[in-house]
C-alpha cells in the first residue's frame, strides 16, 4: 500500500508544480558519456559537514579527488543564511590558498576562473542549472533569510566578497550528483539514493513524461534528471505512513512540524531520538533502569544514531558494547535483559527505516518499469554505509514488494556524488553550452 501511494505521489509531482513531493527538474540533461575530463572545484554543504574538493576527471570512469572537511556547528545552521554562505566561500578560499603554491594542484593564471560545482542538499526549485530557489530547509537547518531566495545568487555574493577565482557553473542536489557519478562508473545505474542525515532519491526521466515543464519547449526526445525530494512524502496529511506516538513527538518537537514526514521515520537525524523516546517512556513507567539517576538520557537528542549502529553490531553474548555505551554516555548500569531489550528496539527502528526506504525504491522501479531488465541503485549516506544490515534489509523489503525478481534490483555503495558527480555535471554543462544547446 505504501509503495502504491508513493508511486502515485511521484507521478503527481511530475504533473503539477507546488506538490508536497516536488519532483524537481534539475536541468541535468541525460547521462554522462564517461569521457568527461578536466579539473573542477566542488563544494558540498551537507547536513553535517562542509566539504571542499578538487576533482580531476580522467575519462573512462576514472578520477582523483583531493578534499578538506569542515564540521558545521548547530549555531551556523540557524544563523543568517548569508553568513553560512560566507563560511562556505571562506573555506573554499582556505582550500584554494593551501593547494595553489609552488607545485600545488591548483594553478590559476591572472584573470582565469575555475569552474565550481555547488552541491546544496536541500530542495531548490530550478529553472536553470546555475540557479535555485530554496523551497524549505530540512534536516534541522533554519538559517534566516534563505527560504524563498536564490541560494546560487547568495553564494555568488559570498564568492565575490572573498574575491575567489571561480565561476559557479552548477547548483546540484546530492542525489543528482550521486546519480551521475554512479553512472560514470557503472552504466547500469538508473537510480540514486541518499540515506544519511536526510533521505532522498534522483533518477532520469523522459522530458515528454514531465507534464509540468512542457511549456519550456525542450526537445521531447531528451532526458532530464529529477530530484524527487521524497523525504517529503506524506507530509502534512499523514495519510499513508503508519506513525507511532514517538514519531508524532519527534515531528512536533522539530523546527518544521508536519514536514519531511517520510524522512523523519528513516534518516539518521531522527533514529537515535526515536529510540531515546522509547527509553524515556519506559523509564517513566518504572520499567527500565529502576533506582538509577536517568537525567543524562532524558536530554533531547542525547542518543546519536551512530549508537544504534553500535548496539546492533555488538558481537558478544553479554552485549558488552551496550554496557559501555550506557555507562559512558548516560552513567547507567544495564542488566542483560535490559541490554537485549535495547538491542531489540534498535533493530526494530533500523529495520523499519530500511523497509520504508525499499518502498521508495520500489515505487520508482515500478513507475519506470525497471524490474524486468533490472537496474543498479547507487546509494550513499551514513546509514547506508555504516548502519549494519541496512542494505540487506532494503533488499528484504524489495523481495516483499517484487518477489524473486527483486534480485534484478541491486543497491550498491555509490561514487562520491557531491564531488565527482558535481564535476561531471559541470563538464556536461560546459559541453552543452559550447555546442549551443538548451
Ligand atoms: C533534502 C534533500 C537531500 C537529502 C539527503 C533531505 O533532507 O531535502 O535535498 O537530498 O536530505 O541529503
Ligand atoms: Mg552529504
Amino acid at each position: 500500500m505504501i509503495t502504491h501511494s508513493f508511486r502515485e505521489t511521484l507521478d503527481g509531482g511530475l504533473e503539477k508544480t507546488g506538490q508536497v513531493v516536488p519532483m524537481i527538474p534539475t536541468f541535468v540533461f541525460g547521462w554522462p558519456s564517461g569521457d568527461e575530463l578536466g579539473d573542477y572545484l566542488a563544494i558540498d554543504l551537507g547536513g553535517t559537514n562542509l566539504r571542499v574538493c578538487l576533482v580531476n576527471l580522467q575519462g573512462k570512469g576514472k578520477f582523483e579527488v583531493t578534499q578538506s572537511k569542515y564540521r558545521l556547528s548547530e549555531e551556523q545552521k540557524q544563523d543568517d543564511g548569508q553568513k553560512l554562505f560566507d563560511f562556505c566561500a571562506e573555506s573554499l578560499k582556505t582550500f584554494i590558498d593551501s593547494n595553489s603554491g609552488e607545485g600545488g594542484l591548483i594553478q590559476v593564471s591572472p584573470g582565469q576562473k575555475l569552474p565550481l560545482g555547488f552541491t546544496f542538499s536541500y530542495p531548490c526549485k530550478q529553472d536553470r542549472i546555475d540557479h535555485g530557489v530554496l523551497i524549505r530547509w530540512t534536516k534541522g537547518f533554519g538559517a534566516a533569510n534563505t527560504e524563498g531566495e536564490d541560494v546560487a545568487a547568495m553564494f555568488q555574493k559570498s564568492l565575490e566578497k572573498f574575491e575567489l577565482p571561480v565561476t559557479l557553473t552548477a547548483l546540484i542536489n546530492d542525489t543528482t550528483g550521486t546519480l551521475i557519478a554512479s553512472r560514470y562508473v557503472n552504466p547500469t545505474t538508473k537510480i540514486a539514493c541518499i540515506f544519511g542525515t536526510g533521505c532522498n532519491a534522483a533518477y532520469m526521466e523522459h522530458i515528454k513524461d514531465i507534464p509540468k515543464i512542457k511549456d519550456l519547449g525542450l526537445p521531447d526526445n531528451v532526458d532530464m534528471a529529477i530530484n524527487c525530494e521524497w523525504g517529503a512524502f506524506d507530509s502534512f496529511e499523514h495519510e499513508h505512513l503508519p506513525r507511532s506516538k514517538y514519531d508524532v513527538i519527534i515531528d512536533e518537537a522539530s523546527n518544521k512540524p508536519g514536514e519531511q514526514a517520510f524522512e523523519k521515520l528513516i534518516s539518521g537525524r531522527y533514529l537515535g531520538e526515536i529510540m531515546r523516546l522509547v527509553i524515556c517512556e519506559l523509564i517513566d513507567d518504572g520499567i527500565l533502569f529502576l533506582g538509577q539517576n536517568t537525567y543524562k538520557v532524558e536530554v533531547a537528542n542525547a542518543l546519536d544514531t551512530a549508537l544504534l549502529s553500535l548496539m546492533e553490531s555488538d558481537p558478544t553474548d553479554e552485549l558488552l558494547m551496550i554496557i559501555g555505551i550506557f555507562s559512558h554516555f548516560f552513567a547507567l548500569e544495564t542488566t542483560l535483559a535490559e541490554r537485549q531489550f535495547l538491542r531489540a528496539i534498535a533493530r526494530l527502528i533500523g529495520r523499519r527505516a530500511a523497509r520504508l526506504s525499499a518502498c521508495g525504491i520500489g515505487a520508482l522501479v515500478g513507475k519506470m518499469g525497471y524490474l524486468e531488465d533490472g537496474c543498479a541503485v547507487g546509494c550513499d549516506g551514513s546509514l547506508y554505509n555504516k548502519y549494519p544490515g541496512f542494505a540487506g534489509r532494503i533488499h528484504e523489503g524489495l523481495i516483499d514488494i517484487f518477489g524473486e525478481k527483486a534480485s534484478n534490483i541491486r543497491t550498491h555503495h555509490a561514487e562520491d556524488g557531491s564531488g565527482v558527480g558535481s564535476a561531471i555535471i559541470a563538464a556536461m554543462t560546459k559541453a552543452r553550452k559550447d555546442a549551443g544547446l538548451y
